[in-house]
């Protein structure tokens, strides 16, 4: 039977297409399976999509949706409102190019994210089986799932609730920290979600990228409580298996590491859409310096009224190093590294020399440190990284968090104070010790027999063998 191909459609930005191309790629290095990337967008390709993307190997081909004209968007809203629209304007040219490619090749799934529901319609029509890769964490996708309950039960805004949100074995969650479209319930960002959320049940199976033994509890809970819900496979972490040559600004911040100590550099990166406003930059900036510790530190312009003024360019607006104190980069020459906008970042935290790691806690960030060990300083900014720094400090132990003052800065005593626990402090080691455990956990769930690794080829035992085919 000739072999099957499966069609991937990921939302935009980075932060989505990264870890569904990785997928993708396990299905062809592992099973010898085809993929087609669908890319729907509404920006033009950026450097770091173009060059990641060409670097894929040939079973791996993509091809850009005609982009939806910005102007069908709407503006000033939530990106997860931006996704959901750019996903549904894409419909009509999707249920095209699936239609075209489903009567040449052997196309058994389409496998889409967290905002592509709708599409899930369009796979079923063709004959195509559905399925969802959750880009984030199983406690994520139990938060989600009783989020449609939740609604109906609770009445007041979510950060009012006077007690936490308790989930079966996961760490208790306050309504403050729940995923930001859950701050407004009058914003259209809840009621994205909502809608989505409550389409799941529609696939045919869920993958998360997560493994059994980093969230034994929701794992459980998603696989055996709730037999509405399609099955559940965590098959991580599924990170980057590698980075572009040397056009990614590699060998520079590569030859910077190989001369510090082992283990002795924080790496500071707010992912790929990240930003801080100006005040915050500032306090950062001095919050390094103070700590005495070696740095290397992607910056990325401020931006006052958004955190992830980034997310959709991976870039940034404006010189980013033109917003640090003065005289900054000389004082910190012997110790610091600044790299503007976009790093290497899988090759930086696999590096002997990195010893922390300041994020932003965003999934793919969380799952690149656990597999190189590297322990955390947590700061989340949006989507669910708030929810994951909890699970991160309070229940696996991994990271370290600093205080915010009552207007919720860090300021740059409080940030010196984590950065040097972190690297010198007896928290630090505790940290390091647990995410070196965490990390022997990670290797072993993606070798051959390890759990993960059991339950993808269960799924490509089904596809493999899989009888649907496009009959119009
Ligand atoms: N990334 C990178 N270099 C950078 C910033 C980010 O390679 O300078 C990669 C990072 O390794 C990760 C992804 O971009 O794979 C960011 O995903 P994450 O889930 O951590 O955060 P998001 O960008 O979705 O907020």
């Amino acid at each position: 039977m000739e072999e099957p191909h499966i069609v991937i459609v990921p939302s935009p930005g980075m932060g989505h297409m990264i870890p569904l191309v990785e997928f993708a790629k396990l299905l062809v290095s592992r099973f010898n399976f085809s993929v087609s990337l669908m890319i729907p967008t509404s920006t033009q390709p950026t450097k770091a999509q173009t060059s990641f993307l060409n670097a894929l190997p040939p079973s791996i081909s993509h091809t850009f949706l005609p982009a939806v004209d910005p102007a069908l968007l709407p503006d000033g809203v939530a990106h997860e409102v931006t996704i959901h629209h750019t996903l549904v304007y894409s419909l009509p040219s999707l249920r095209a190019a699936l239609s075209e490619l489903a009567h040449r090749a052997r196309v058994v799934a389409l496998v889409t994210d967290l905002f592509g529901t709708a599409y899930f319609d369009v796979a079923r029509e063709l004959g195509i089986l559905p399925y969802m890769y959750f880009t984030t964490n199983a406690m994520c996708l139990l938060f989600l799932l009783n989020l449609p309950p939740l609604d109906k039960t609770v009445s007041c805004e979510y950060p009012a609730m006077p007690n936490p949100l308790v989930l079966p074995g996961c760490v208790p969650l306050y309504g403050k920290d729940f995923p930001d479209p859950c701050m407004d319930r009058n914003d259209e960002s809840y009621g994205v979600v909502l809608y989505h959320v409550k389409r799941y049940v529609l696939s045919e199976g869920i993958f998360v990228n997560t493994f059994f033994d980093l969230e034994r509890g929701a794992v459980r809970a998603l696989r055996t409580e709730d037999r509405s819900c399609p099955r559940v496979y965590p098959v991580g972490p599924v990170i980057q298996s590698g980075q572009g040559g040397e056009s990614d600004g590699s060998s520079e911040c590569l030859s910077w590491l190989d001369r510090q100590p082992t283990g002795s550099v924080l790496f500071v990166s707010f992912g790929s859409g990240g930003t801080l406003s100006k005040r915050q930059l500032n306090e950062l900036a001095i919050g390094l310096e103070k700590s005495g510790q070696r740095f290397l530190w992607v910056v990325r312009s401020p931006n006052d009224h958004s955190s992830n003024a980034s997310f959709f360019t991976a870039q940034s607006q404006d010189d980013a190093l033109g917003f640090l104190p003065h005289g900054y980069l000389d004082r910190i020459k012997d110790r610091g590294l600044l790299v503007p906008s976009w790093a290497p970042q899988i090759k930086i935290l696999s590096h002997g020399s990195t010893g922390g790691f300041l994020t932003h806690c965003g999934w793919n960030s969380v799952l690149e440190s656990i597999i190189n060990g590297v322990p955390l300083i947590a700061w989340p900014l949006y989507a669910e990284q708030r929810m994951n720094a909890v699970m991160l400090n309070q229940g696996l132990k991994v990271a370290l968090r600093p205080n915010a003052n009552g207007r919720g800065l860090y300021e740059a005593d409080e940030i010196a104070r984590v950065v040097k626990e972190l690297m010198k402090g007896k928290e630090g080691k505790g940290a390091l010790r647990r995410m070196k455990e965490v990390s022997d956990l990670a290797k072993k769930a993606i070798s051959e027999d390890g759990d993960s690794s059991k339950l993808l080829a269960e799924v490509a035992h089904q596809w493999s063998h899989s009888k649907l085919r496009f009959t119009k």
